[in-house]
C-alpha cells in the first residue's frame, strides 16, 4: 500500500497535534507521503500562521519594522518544536526568510513559509526525507500549474525514495520564484503528489470525520457522508459545501485514486470516500444537500416567445455583455426567467434591463431578488421513482413556497428555488425526510 497523507492546519497547530498525527503515520507503514499544512489555529480567536506571513509581510513590504511580527511567528513554531521535544533550530531559516522579506521576495514566498517551516518540523519529528516543492511543483506563465511538467519532475524525484515530507500550498513560478496555490492549496499539493507516486489512496486529514450530509450550522450534527462520487461532490462543492479544494480533485479524477477525507482527532472514524464510480449505494437515497442565498431573477414575458428562434441566445448574450455568469434559465411558454448571484447583478440591473429591451423587446421584465437556490444531490436517485416527491411533500408540509425547480438529465440532482427566509426550513424539512425518518 501506498498513501498520500496530508494534514490540514488545525491538525498541525500545536505539539499535541503533532502528536496525534505522529501517531497517525505510524500506526500505518502505506502512509509514506506527508503533506503538511501551515499551523492552524489553536482555538478559535486564535490566528492562522498563514494570515500572520501576509501580515508580517504586508509591514515589511511598507518598509516597516516586522521584527516583533516575525518574533511572534517564531514563537509558534518553537512551541511545537519544544513540546515535541526536537533537538531543531530554525535559526538559519528564520535569519533568511527576514532577509528576504527585507529584499521585498513577495507575498507568496511569504506565505509559503508557513508549510515550509512545518515541513521541516514534521520531518525532524518523523525522520523522514524533506522535499521541497519548489524544485518540483511548476506553474506556467499564466499562473497555472504546469501538470506533465510537474507529474514528471516529482515521479522522477520520489521515484527511490521511500518516505517524505513535502509541504503543502507551494511550488516555483516560471521565473523560478515561489508561488503559491490559492488559499487552503495544501490538498492541491496532496493531490499531485498521490498522482506522482501513484498512490492506492489519498488521505486528507482534518478536523471533521468526512464530508456530512448538510451543514452542520442549519442542522444539528448531520450524518457523515461515507461514500460520494467525484461528480456529486462537485455539485455540492458547487453550493458551497467544502472540505477539500476545489482543484484537489482533478489530478486525482484522472487517475482513479479514491481520496479519503478524515479526523485527526477522531482517527477511527471511517470519514468519508470519494471516488469516481461505485456500487455502494448511498444510504439515505440522497447524499447531501447544499445551497446558497442571495440570488435575483430577471423574468421577461413576451408573447409568443416560443415562436422567435434566437431569443433564449439573445437573452443570454445581454448577460454576457455585462460580465455575468447566469446559474439557471427555467422558461414556460410565453416566459424566460433567469437566475444570477444578486451581488453581481446589483450594479447592472439597470443595464441588463435596458440589453434586454433592446435584444428582444420583452412585453414586461420583474425583477425578484432575496432567492436562495437548494441543490439535492444524489446518485440513488437515478431512475428511483419517489425523490422529487418526498422533497415537494416535505417543503409543502413545512410551508415553503418553491419558486422554481430545475433537474438536469443527469438525474444526479434537483435545485430548488426558494426565498432566502425559507432557506433553513427547506433545508431541515428535505433532511428529515431523507435522513432522520431513516435512521
Ligand atoms: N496554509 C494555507 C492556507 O491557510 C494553505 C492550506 O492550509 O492548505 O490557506
Amino acid at each position: 500500500m501506498k498513501k498520500v497523507v496530508k494534514f490540514g492546519g488545525s491538525s498541525l497547530a500545536s505539539a499535541e497535534q503533532f502528536r496525534k498525527v505522529g501517531e497517525i503515520i505510524r500506526s500505518d507503514e502505506g502512509r509514506r507521503y506527508v503533506v503538511p499544512s501551515a499551523p492552524g489555529k489553536r482555538y478559535s480567536d486564535d490566528i492562522k500562521v498563514t494570515d500572520m506571513l501576509y501580515d508580517c509581510y504586508h509591514a515589511a513590504a511598507a518598509g516597516e519594522d516586522f521584527g516583533r511580527k516575525m518574533s511572534r511567528i517564531k514563537a509558534r513554531y518553537q512551541e511545537i518544536i519544544d513540546g515535541l521535544g526536537l533537538q531543531l533550530s530554525l535559526d538559519e531559516e528564520f535569519a533568511e526568510i527576514s532577509e528576504n522579506f527585507k529584499n521585498q521576495a513577495g507575498n507568496d514566498y511569504a506565505a509559503s513559509r508557513g508549510e515550509f517551516l512545518n515541513g521541516k518540523i514534521m520531518a525532524n519529528f518523523l525522520g523522514y526525507e524533506f522535499i521541497d516543492p519548489a524544485g518540483y511543483i511548476f506553474f506556467d506563465e499564466e499562473g497555472v500549474l504546469d501538470a506533465e511538467k510537474t507529474n514528471t519532475c516529482l515521479a522522477e524525484r520520489l521515484k527511490d525514495v521511500e518516505r517524505a515530507v513535502i509541504p503543502g500550498f507551494y511550488g516555483a513560478n516560471y521565473d523560478g520564484t515561489v508561488k503559491t496555490f490559492s488559499r487552503g492549496g495544501s490538498d492541491v499539493t496532496g493531490s499531485i503528489v498521490a498522482k506522482a507516486v501513484r498512490a492506492d489512496i489519498y488521505e486528507n486529514w482534518t478536523d471533521v470525520s468526512g464530508f456530512l450530509v448538510t451543514d452542520p450550522r442549519i442542522v444539528d450534527n448531520p450524518e457523515v457522508i461515507s461514500t460520494i462520487t467525484y461528480k456529486e461532490l462537485r455539485e455540492l462543492a458547487y453550493m458551497g459545501a467544502t472540505v477539500l479544494h476545489e482543484d484537489a480533485i482533478f489530478p486525482l479524477r484522472q487517475e482513479g485514486i479514491p481520496i479519503n477525507i478524515r479526523n485527526t482527532n477522531r482517527p477511527l472514524d471511517k470519514g468519508t470516500m470519494i471516488v469516481e464510480s461505485t456500487c455502494n449505494k448511498p444510504k439515505f437515497t440522497i447524499t447531501g444537500i447544499a445551497g446558497k442565498k442571495g440570488f435575483a431573477s430577471i423574468n421577461i414575458e413576451k408573447d409568443m416567445m416560443n415562436t422567435e428562434i434566437g431569443f433564449g441566445r439573445k437573452v443570454l448574450q445581454v448577460f454576457e455583455e455585462n460580465g455575468l455568469s447566469f446559474e439557471h434559465v427555467p422558461s414556460g411558454i410565453d416566459t424566460m426567467t433567469v437566475y444570477v448571484h444578486q451581488d453581481e447583478f446589483a450594479d447592472k440591473e439597470q443595464n441588463v434591463i435596458a440589453g434586454l429591451h433592446r435584444a428582444v423587446q420583452p412585453d414586461s421584465i420583474d425583477l425578484e431578488s432575496d432567492l436562495a437556490l437548494i441543490a439535492v444531490v444524489g446518485r440513488g436517485m437515478r431512475r428511483n421513482r419517489g425523490t422529487a416527491a418526498r422533497i415537494f411533500a416535505a417543503l409543502a408540509h413545512s410551508h415553503v413556497n418553491v419558486k422554481m425547480i430545475d433537474q438536469g438529465s443527469s438525474e444526479l440532482n434537483i435545485i430548488i428555488g426558494v426565498e432566502n427566509r425559507d432557506f433553513e426550513t427547506a433545508i431541515r424539512s428535505i433532511y428529515d425526510i431523507f435522513v432522520l425518518a431513516q435512521v
